[in-house]
């Protein structure tokens, strides 16, 4: 259901005329039907004078690019392939593109299939593959992509203005790329031009292919210089332009990188760490205890997520880590062998409400049937799984970048650089510090105070590792109850897990063991039976201290300064806690998120998001409750 800007969104209805994609609903083409690559070349690629400021880039330069209309990824594609000839290896580009009705994965594959590589285009392939490859689900709001290792692309799904108006991204050159002005007037509208200007660069450029009297105007007073000059083909005229004069006097902006340290080495940490070593920081990451040994250390976790119709911020960021998480875990190739596997979770209906409130995800619309198969006793949440976090930790933390430390940090200073202090009195100096450590961040101080007013529960969770039997060897995938079930990692099945908000101790208890599978007996009778019933052996167990917020989302970005009136960031300092239960999901996109901030990046995700998982917004709304009594 439509919460906001945000709505369910409805994929294209397409019709072909020999190989150009028709949207029928605007009876209008995605590209020229004389030669689509050619008129994408010189409407958007030259008109926006890319060739030659892509070559000027150095190394630490981002670069980034605003789309209206995605269509068939055709545009951007040929500026990513453009972008990895000239530009240098150390440059980034990020692409950001609105699209409301995007292509089905199979008309996707139809369309680009037309388009062979070609002696200038040589990366075409690989590109279109990873596009094709992670190309996400018709879900509303930003989805991360990597087509190459220094060029995203953020599909932002849903409609044109709110979504540029919620994005993040200043951008340094736009292509305007709608149906005809006549037949599509939202993608042409006065409110959506003052967005584009509003995310503009000083001197950005634009380009399109129309040279319509109302969108000259309508760019004009946005604030944009335009000029009509010859059109592609048998087109008489488009129209590029920039924002601010003299657009030769564009610089690209610096990215950040430098020194960063980690503070915990669990799914928080290592995530996080590797998005930094991927944007080019040098990373350390300190932990005491080694990497994965807290609440991420359990044998097996299960990648899902809770769907829902209602199309909140908390239900969004639900919903975009879980792709999220599934892109990264594909390109990162993880799980392999003997790890686990992403091959769909069964959510069994515990009673009426959550049975109802699945069908009707599915229903609405919310969650599309790429993600969900909602049927009347049980879902499905497809390309979900189950695997091992400390491998999946291992495997992330594996980059030459990144350094794996044991040591306790015990008190940090903001500043630039900012300070850590470890436990025997050493000190390093860093660009930034994230804090992983979940519960334990409350213990740090910070510029001397402690962090107590970060508002965080500790969840004890026992989990009962169970032998694998004959029977329950054959299962393969994990099973979602009121808890979970998953197939055998190293003849072992996880069974658990409880939930306890008042008991912090992190001993096991054999009652723990015993409610876990009497919650399995009820839930899923068959499977307690094949697992050998009253006979079942449970061989280990392990208890986690889950941490989770008072609003049940993460914290994920810089630290506020709760001494100050306008709680601004304390320079340096950055937390990512407050995973819950569901760190395996969350992780991925928070860690992408705080990296781009880091690293002055455009992050993937609209301002409600970021603000919903922003640490300031405990104290934001104390504050804004103490003015409204005053
Ligand atoms: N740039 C595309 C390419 O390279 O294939 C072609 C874009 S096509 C000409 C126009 C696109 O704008 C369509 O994919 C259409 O669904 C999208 N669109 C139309 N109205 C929209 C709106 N109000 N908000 C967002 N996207 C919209």
């Amino acid at each position: 259901m439509s919460i906001g800007d945000f709505a369910p969104i409805r994929p294209a209805r397409l019709h072909w005329q020999d190989h150009t994609p028709v949207a029928t609903d605007y009876d209008d083409p995605y590209f020229s039907r004389q030669d689509g690559r050619a008129e994408s070349h010189y409407v958007f690629l030259q008109g926006n004078r890319l060739p030659e400021r892509f070559a000027a880039l150095a190394d630490g330069d981002g670069f980034v690019i605003g789309e209206t209309g995605f269509g068939t990824g055709l545009n951007m594609l040929l500026a990513a392939a453009l972008f990895r000839r000239l530009a240098p290896a150390g440059a980034r580009l990020d692409l950001f593109s609105v699209e409301k009705h995007p292509l089905t994965a199979a008309d996707l594959d139809r369309a680009l299939a037309a388009w062979p590589d070609t002696a200038d285009t040589p990366e075409w392939d690989a590109l279109r593959d990873a596009l094709r490859q992670q190309y996400p689900p018709a879900s509303p709001g930003c989805h991360r992509l990597w087509l190459a290792d220094n060029v995203s692309l953020t599909l932002m799904l849903g409609e044109a203005e709110p979504l540029w108006r919620l994005c993040p991204a200043q951008v340094d050159a736009w292509f305007l790329d709608g149906f005809a002005p006549a037949r599509n007037g939202d993608m042409w509208q006065p409110a959506l031009f003052r967005q584009l200007a509003a995310h503009s660069r000083p001197r950005a450029t634009l380009a399109t292919f129309t040279a319509a009297g109302a969108v000259r105007r309508g760019l004009a007073d946005a604030g944009f210089q335009v000029q009509r000059i010859d059109g592609f083909g048998h087109k008489r005229h488009m129209v590029v332009g920039s924002f601010g004069a003299d657009p030769a006097a564009w610089r690209p902006a610096r990215q950040r990188r430098g020194q960063a340290l980690v503070v915990g080495a669990g799914l928080a940490g290592a995530t996080a760490a590797r998005a930094l070593a991927e944007r080019g920081w040098q990373v350390t990451v300190l932990d005491p205890a080694g990497i994965a040994t807290a609440a991420s250390g359990n044998h097996a976790g299960v990648v899902y997520s809770t769907p829902s119709p209602h199309l909140t911020a908390q239900n969004r960021f639900y919903q975009l880590s879980y792709g999220h998480a599934l892109r990264w875990l594909a390109r990162h190739r993880f799980p392999g062998d003997g790890q686990g596997a992403l091959n769909g979770v069964v959510q069994h209906y515990v009673d009426d409400k959550q049975s109802a409130k699945i069908r009707a995800a599915a229903d609405s619309g919310a969650w599309p049937d790429s993600l969900l198969l909602a049927g009347d006793h049980r879902a499905e949440l497809r390309g979900g799984g189950y695997l091992n976090p400390p491998a999946w930790c291992r495997t992330l933390l594996d980059h030459p970048a990144i350094r794996v430390r044991q040591a306790a940090v015990t008190a940090l200073a903001s500043g630039t650089p900012a300070l850590a202090t470890l436990d025997d009195g050493e000190q390093m100096n860093a660009d930034a510090i994230v804090i992983a450590t979940a519960g334990a961040a409350k213990q740090l101080t910070v510029d001397g105070a402690t962090l107590d007013w970060l508002p965080l529960k500790l969840i004890r969770g026992q989990v009962s590792y169970c032998a694998a039997t004959e029977a329950s060897t054959a299962w393969q995938q994990a099973q979602c109850h009121g808890g979970y079930l998953t197939p055998a990692l190293d003849g072992l099945h996880c069974v658990g897990a409880t939930f306890d908000l008042h008991n912090p101790d992190p001993a096991p208890r054999d009652q723990d063991d015993a409610d876990n599978l009497a919650q399995l007996r009820h839930h899923l009778p068959d499977h307690w039976a094949e697992l050998g019933g009253e006979h079942i052996q449970v061989v280990n167990r392990r208890v986690g201290l889950r941490c989770q917020s008072t609003d049940f989302l993460p914290l994920a970005g810089p630290l506020p300064d709760p001494a100050r009136d306008d709680l601004a960031a304390l320079p340096g300092l950055w937390l990512n806690i407050a995973h819950g239960s569901r760190g395996i999901t969350g992780t991925p996109l928070c860690a992408e998120i705080l990296a781009d901030r880091i690293s002055d990046a455009p992050p993937p995700a609209d301002r409600p998001l970021l603000d919903a998982l922003d640490p300031g917004r405990f104290l934001r709304r104390k504050k804004k409750k103490l003015k409204v009594k005053s």
